[in-house]
């Protein structure tokens, strides 16, 4: 990692997923996304490549807007009942059923996410499900729509436990709670980007390995250290996002993370978007995410293009700066 300002070294401290002492160089980046500049140090493990926080902020909440995601409740239906029901035969065709009205809505209405990660985990829509830090939880309230047998989510950060229609319950609570409460009763376990929030992650993984049933799985959508962007722009990043992520891991990482807490890494795909270029480009300028449409006005429509193919061209090669991990209970 060239391009980033390397400063002190600190003396004691241990990587948060393969716990090896640390001897290196930290740098620091700012916080960009809201544009507050404020300065963190970070700094990258020598031994699994995981580059991570050095101190969590004590007034990390601070940087967490009000509009990061949603916290409050739907009250609003999520989903028309026409749309409810083309969902349904749309998920019943992608999971083998025979139905002329969800093969013509898979071929040319756009995919739905959560049935292309579910087949990628390779479970079906008798799964219970629980998506980890889900928010107002829009995805599990969607996935029940869609027709999956039991769907739940857990977000500390929200205002009180929800519960929708369709025996949808969204938990107010920190996942370790939850799994000393309902051990065994998930079959698919999800975190779209809400691990590396997380200031323990061993905890959770262990948390998550409870919550499952014999044969359970773990999604992990997650940024990726060590990938093109990082070594490109590194403490520029859109990524490395401080001081809200507090470490990225590399798939070094992940398969310690996995193995340490009873799972194999089954299965890693890329899903890199050219936000990888854009947002990195913008903090070299200075220019925060959330600035003016006319600030960020910067890319030509041929650079944008360019990043999109760069983007699709990493993922195939397994070096775009996000992925989706599988992990197997073991
Ligand atoms: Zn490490």
């Amino acid at each position: 990692m060239a391009t980033a300002k390397k400063i002190s070294p600190v003396s004691v401290r241990a990587c948060r997923i393969c716990r090896a002492s640390f001897g290196g160089d930290t740098f620091t980046a700012r916080e960009m996304m809201l544009g507050t500049r404020d300065s963190f140090e970070y700094w990258e493990c020598s031994e699994c490549g995981c580059v991570q926080i050095v101190d969590v902020p004590a007034n990390l909440s601070d940087y967490y807007s009000r509009s990061y995601f949603s916290l409050k409740p739907y009250r609003r239906r999520i989903r028309t009942r026409l749309r409810s029901l083309i969902d349904r035969r749309r998920v019943r065709h992608a999971f083998g059923a025979e139905d002329s009205l969800g093969k013509l809505g898979n071929r040319y209405l756009k995919p739905l996410d959560y049935v292309e990660w579910c087949r990628f985990a390779q479970v079906g829509t008798e799964a219970r499900v629980l998506d980890v830090g889900c928010g107002a939880g829009k995805l599990p309230l969607r996935m029940k729509i869609g027709g999956f047998k039991e769907c739940a989510g857990v977000d500390p950060h929200i205002e009180a436990d929800i519960d929708y229609p369709f025996g949808v319950r969204i938990y107010k609570k920190d996942i370790t709670e939850l799994a000393a409460e309902s051990p065994g009763e998930f079959d698919l376990i999800m975190f779209h980007h809400s691990l590396e929030h997380v200031p323990n992650p061993h905890a959770a993984m262990e948390a998550a390995r409870r919550l499952l049933a014999p044969e359970g799985k773990v999604l992990v959508r997650i940024p990726v250290a060590g990938s093109y962007a990082w070594r490109r722009y590194g403490e520029n990043w859109v990524q490395l996002d401080p001081p809200r992520h507090l470490w990225l891991p590399t798939v070094d990482s992940m398969h310690r993370l996995a193995t340490a807490n009873g799972f194999s890494l089954a299965r890693a795909r890329y899903d890199s978007t050219s936000l990888q270029f854009i947002g990195s480009e913008l903090y070299q300028r200075n220019i925060a995410l959330n600035a003016s449409r006319k600030e960020k006005n910067i890319f030509s429509a041929k650079l944008l293009r360019r990043f999109e193919d760069s983007a699709r061209r990493l993922n195939e090669d397994a070096d775009g700066d996000q992925a989706i991990f599988v992990l197997n209970a073991v």
